[in-house]
């Protein structure tokens, strides 16, 4: 099929799906690297199996659990009245949830928390979580005797300093399968131009982009969007640290800030962390300083919270055009892409994700995962071996770039 067949019925799906996403017409779509196909319909993900209180807990919403193939890790979802957000009484509800969970589900590893408040909770992207933790079963008794005053001594706890905001901007769960370049059909074709050039002599340093790794080089980039979450982070960490892998995580800004603990673990552990905006929003058509401080938050928080500076940075659904690149480079990023997309976020079935990425793995390529994505878990062992298996490297981007 003809790419931009394709891409209209992308468009023509994602309007059908929320006619408030439409996007104003008309736009250019600049083709990069294979786009593979999308799964058969945007396909929900699988239910995640529940752990059960009994008695339950007044204002749990939920308490699923994962495995990785080598642990389990649980996460617990609790509305809390406004009238009990006061540290001492989040507390106790979280050491509450978490002696319950580990109690109730024997061979869990860890077991993550987020409370909310109850008036005004609006899932992702609405007001961030007023308490949220992370606690290894080794680490229980620790978190247990935890008291209100000494919080600051468990480094895997974060309690908003703020009163809840409702969102600024709304986010957005996108199908990121195809970048697109919005722009004149003279820009579009700069874009295309560059892209050849980079595929055919791998990215130019200065340029601000980079569409493709060194050709030549044995080194794939492995990169997962929208990190972290408190289900799945552990797992991957993980399940990369076997696997003996170091990979690029494109981090939502409002996430990070949230877990903070998870970033740390990402940057402890040789993991490279880029920027996905702070509300996971798309940038093409915001006014220029909105732009700037999606960009400019979300490198500050990384860089406060690691130390480590930011150099690349990923528009969430793939959207750009001339003053997102222009605004990127100005704050000393280099907009990165991708080419092998196996659509992970579709939920296709993992066998599907492992074999979509095969395709069109080659030398100096960038797969793109995500960090949240429930049937990427089971596949990613296998990506990793058949990867070794044809002599490449999975890798960060800044250590595929060589720069
Ligand atoms: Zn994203």
């Amino acid at each position: 099929m003809q790419r931009w067949i394709f891409a209209l019925l992308i468009g023509l799906l994602g309007c059908w799906r929320n006619p408030a996403e439409a996007e104003p017409l008309p736009r250019v779509q600049a083709p990069l690297g294979e786009a593979q196909p999308i799964a058969p319909g945007f396909r929900p993900a699988p239910p995640l199996p529940q752990i059960q209180l009994n008695p339950p807990l007044p204002g749990l919403r939920r308490l699923v659990y994962l495995s990785n193939g080598h642990i389990e890790a649980a996460h617990g979802l609790l509305l809390v009245p406004q009238s009990e957000r006061q540290p001492a009484r989040l507390l106790s509800l979280a050491q509450q949830l978490v002696q319950r969970a580990f109690a109730a589900r024997n061979s869990l590893a860890v077991v993550d928390v987020s409370l909310y408040q109850a008036e005004g909770y609006a899932g992702f992207g609405g007001p961030l979580p007023l308490l949220t933790a992370s606690v290894p079963k080794a680490r229980l008794e620790e978190f247990l005797r935890l008291r209100p005053e000494n919080l600051g001594l468990y480094d895997h706890l974060w309690l908003n300093p703020n009163e809840p905001l409702p969102p600024t901007r709304r986010p957005s769960r996108l199908a990121e399968t195809i970048p697109t370049y919005e722009g004149s059909p003279q820009e579009l074709q700069e874009q295309q131009t560059l892209q050849e050039t980079h595929r055919q002599k791998g990215p130019l340093r200065g340029s601000g982009l980079y569409y493709h790794g060194p050709p030549g080089s044995d080194k794939v980039a492995l990169t997962f969007d929208d990190a972290v979450h408190p289900l799945y982070t552990p797992l991957l960490l993980d399940a990369l640290g076997r696997a003996g892998i170091k990979a690029t995580f494109f981090l939502i800004g409002r996430n990070a800030e949230a877990y903070p603990y998870f970033v740390r673990d990402l940057a402890q552990a040789g993991h490279e962390l880029a920027n996905h905006t702070y509300h996971h929003v798309r940038l093409v058509g915001l006014p220029e300083e909105v732009v700037r401080d999606e960009l400019l938050s979300t490198n500050q928080l990384i860089e406060r919270l690691t130390g480590q500076k930011v150099r690349f940075f990923r528009p969430p659904g793939g959207r750009y055009d001339a003053q997102v690149l222009r605004v990127a480079r100005e704050l000393g990023l280099t907009t990165a892409f991708w080419t092998d997309d196996p659509a992970d976020f579709n939920n296709p079935g993992s066998n599907v994700i492992v074999s979509r990425t095969l395709r069109y793995l080659r030398p100096g390529g960038i797969i793109l995962l995500h960090d949240n994505a429930q049937e990427t878990l089971p596949a990613l062992e296998k990506i990793v071996q058949k990867a070794q298996a044809r002599g490449l490297t999975l890798t960060t981007l800044s250590n595929q770039a060589g720069w």
